[in-house]
C-alpha cells in the first residue's frame, strides 16, 4: 500500500502509536517512513502485544499466534524500510520458510491424513482417509480462490467505506465477476456440508476455518469460505527465528526509522479539546503532545479507560466478542513421530462443542484439541528428545463465566485425555511426560494486552454484518485519532492487523496533507 511518489510529511508532525502489537508496530513503521516523527508507548516491557515469547527450562514458546500466513506483508514493509535507510545498511533480513504441509489432521476413531499444500496430493488423502469426493474438495478449493479474489480489494486494502465513495482500490472488475457465485446466505457450516456432500469429516475440517477469526461455524456466514484460500492457496509458512521473529523483525524495522520505543510506560488518557487530539498523558503523569494519536489498544479500553469523557460507539462496543483460547505450554519429555508443526484432534461432536461454548464458555469433556510444537522446524526450541508443545482450546471471551482455578484443571484433565484417546496412548500415561508448564487463559490475555475479555481478535464475524460493524480506522469525530489492530477494520489475525496498520497510516498521511 505504500506509495513512494507521495510527497513525505515533516518530522515537525509527530505521532504517538499507543501499543506495540503487530498493528501498532506496522503503524509506526509506515508513518516513520512517511516522514514523521513516531513515539510508541508500551505497556508491557517489550513489543508484540499477543505475538510474544517465553522460555521455560530448556524449551521456548511463542505466547500466541503460531499459523503465519501472507508474509508479503511482512516483506512490503521490510522493503518499505530498506528504500528508505538504504539497501547497504546494516539490518538483517526476515527468513521464513514456505511449509510442505498445513496440518496434521486426527480423529478418535483412528482417521488421521495430512493438508498437503499440494491440493491434488491433500485432496487424494483426504479423499483416501475420509470416503470424500475428491473432485469436491478441489472445487471446494477453487471456490474459496474465486471468492477470496473477487472480495479481497473491497474488504482488506482500504478503509471499508471508501468503496462507497471511491470504490475498491482495483476496481470493480474482480468483485463484479465474483458476484453471482459468491455464497452470500447461510453459514459456513451449511455451505461445506453442500458442497461436500455432508462428509462429516471434512466438513469439520472446513468449518474450522470460522475458528481463525475467533468465530462459530454454525453462526458465521458463509463468506469466510474465503480463509481456507490462504491456507490452501497462498500457503502456510514459519519464520527461521520462529513466530515472535515477526515481532522482532517489524521492532527492527521501527528502530531502523527511529522510532521511539517506551516500554513499561501505559497510557493513562487521549488528550483532546473536544474537537482534535493534543497528545496523550502517561500513567506516570508525563504529557507527550501529538499532532496525530493512533490506539493500537482495543477499541474497548481505548473509549473506557482513555477516553471516559468522550461518547463511546455503543453498539459497536457491545458486540458479540471473538472466541478466546485456554493455552497450555508444556514443555513434553518424549518425541512423537506422528506430529508436525499445526495438529488437529477433532471433537467427535463439533455442533455439540460450539453449543457448549456458547452456553457455558468452555467446549465441555470432548474439545478439539490443537497442538503446535515448532521444535519440529526448530530443534533448538526444546532440549533433545523433547518437545514444545503449545496447546489450544476454544472458549467463550467471558472470563467471569467460567475462570475458575477448578475449571481450568478439569480442561486440564480433558485435554490430557483427548490426547490419549486420538493418539493411543495409555489412560494416564501422558502427564507424568510433562516437565514444565504454564497456562494462559482469557483473563491472562486481558491482562497482559488490554484486550476486552481476552477475546483473540476482537468482535466475532458471527453475523453477516460484521465486516461492516468493526470500528473504522478514522474517528468519526475526534480529529487526529485513529485506530488499529485486531478489534478495528479489516479483523483480527496477523495478516489483517499489519493491514489495519496500513489502512490507518494511508487515513493520516491522506488527512495532513490535506491539512499541510
Ligand atoms: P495486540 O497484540 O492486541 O497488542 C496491543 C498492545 O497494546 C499490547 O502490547 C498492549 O500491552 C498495548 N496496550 C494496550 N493498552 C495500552 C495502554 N493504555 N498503554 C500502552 N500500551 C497499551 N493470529 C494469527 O494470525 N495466527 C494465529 O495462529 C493466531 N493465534 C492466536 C493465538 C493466541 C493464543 C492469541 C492470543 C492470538 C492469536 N492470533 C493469531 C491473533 C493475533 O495474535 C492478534 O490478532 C494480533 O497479534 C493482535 O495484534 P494487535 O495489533 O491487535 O495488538
Amino acid at each position: 500500500m505504500n506509495n513512494p511518489t507521495r510527497p513525505r510529511l515533516g518530522k515537525t508532525q509527530r505521532a504517538v502509536v499507543i501499543g506495540s502489537g503487530v498493528g501498532g508496530l506496522a503503524t509506526a513503521i509506515r508513518l516513520a517512513a512517511a516522514g514523521l516523527k513516531v513515539k510508541v508507548f508500551e505497556a508491557a516491557d517489550g513489543p508484540g502485544g499477543k505475538l510474544r515469547e517465553q522460555t521455560l527450562g530448556g524449551y521456548r514458546f511463542d505466547l500466541g499466534p503460531s499459523l503465519f500466513t501472507l508474509p508479503d506483508l511482512v516483506m512490503e514493509l521490510d522493503a518499505l524500510v530498506r528504500d528508505r535507510i538504504g539497501a547497504e545498511a546494516d539490518l538483517p533480513a526476515f527468513t521464513y520458510e514456505r511449509l510442505d504441509r498445513s496440518t496434521h489432521y486426527f480423529w478418535e476413531d483412528g482417521t488421521r491424513f495430512t493438508a498437503w499444500s499440494d491440493n491434488e496430493r491433500f485432496a487424494r488423502e483426504a479423499a483416501d482417509a475420509t470416503g470424500a469426493d475428491e473432485a469436491a474438495v478441489l472445487r471446494h478449493l477453487a471456490a474459496s480462490h474465486r471468492n477470496y479474489e473477487g472480495t479481497r480489494g473491497v474488504f482488506l486494502a482500504q478503509p471499508l467505506l471508501d468503496i462507497f465513495s471511491r470504490g475498491p482500490r482495483d476496481g470493480w472488475g474482480p468483485l463484479l465477476k465474483a458476484l453471482p457465485r459468491l455464497p452470500l446466505r447461510g453459514t459456513l457450516h451449511r455451505l461445506n456440508q453442500k458442497r461436500l456432500g455432508g462428509n462429516k469429516k471434512l466438513v469439520q475440517l472446513f468449518d474450522r476455518y470460522a475458528t481463525y477469526n475467533g468465530s462459530d461455524p454454525f453462526r458465521a456466514p458463509a463468506m469466510l469460505d474465503v480463509i481456507p484460500h490462504l491456507e490452501h492457496g497462498i500457503g502456510t509458512y514459519f519464520p527461521a527465528e520462529g513466530m515472535f521473529g515477526i515481532t522482532r523483525h517489524l521492532h527492527r524495522l521501527a528502530a531502523a526509522l527511529d522510532v521511539e520505543f517506551y516500554f513499561q510506560t501505559p497510557v493513562d488518557r487521549i488528550l483532546h479539546d473536544g474537537k482534535r487530539v493534543q497528545g496523550i498523558v502517561t500513567a506516570a503523569a508525563a504529557e507527550h503532545p501529538a499532532d496525530v494519536v493512533i490506539s493500537n489498544a482495543d477499541v474497548h479500553p481505548t473509549y473506557r479507560r482513555l477516553m471516559p469523557d468522550r461518547p463511546a460507539p455503543e453498539k459497536i462496543l457491545q458486540q458479540e466478542r471473538s472466541t478466546s483460547g485456554l493455552i497450555f505450554y508444556w514443555g513434553v519429555r518424549r518425541e512423537f513421530p506422528e506430529l508436525h508443526l499445526h495438529n488437529i484432534l477433532f471433537s467427535q461432536d463439533y455442533g455439540q462443542e460450539f453449543d457448549n461454548i456458547k452456553t457455558t464458555g468452555t467446549p465441555g469433556d470432548d474439545p478439539t484439541v490443537y497442538i503446535n510444537i515448532t521444535s519440529k522446524l526448530r530443534p533448538e526450541d526444546a532440549p533433545a528428545g523433547c518437545e514444545n508443545w503449545f496447546i489450544l482450546i476454544n472458549v467463550e471471551a467471558n472470563p467471569e463465566r467460567f475462570e475458575t482455578p477448578e475449571a481450568i484443571a478439569s480442561a486440564r484433565r480433558q485435554v490430557i485425555a483427548k490426547i490419549e484417546r486420538t493418539l493411543g496412548l495409555a489412560t494416564d500415561s501422558f502427564a507424568s511426560l510433562i516437565e514444565v508448564e504454564d497456562v494462559l487463559t482469557p483473563r491472562g490475555i486481558d491482562e497482559r494486552t488490554s484486550s476486552w475479555r481476552g477475546a483473540l481478535y476482537g468482535a466475532s464475524s458471527n453475523s453477516p454484518f460484521s465486516a461492516f460493524l468493526r470500528h473504522r480506522n478514522r474517528s468519526k469525530d475526534l480529529a487526529g485519532l485513529y485506530f488499529c489492530g485486531g478489534s478495528v477494520h479489516p479483523g483480527g489475525g496477523i495478516p489483517l492487523c499489519l493491514l489495519s496498520g496500513a489502512i490507518a497510516a494511508e487515513c493520516v498521511e491522506q488527512d495532513l496533507t490535506r491539512r499541510a
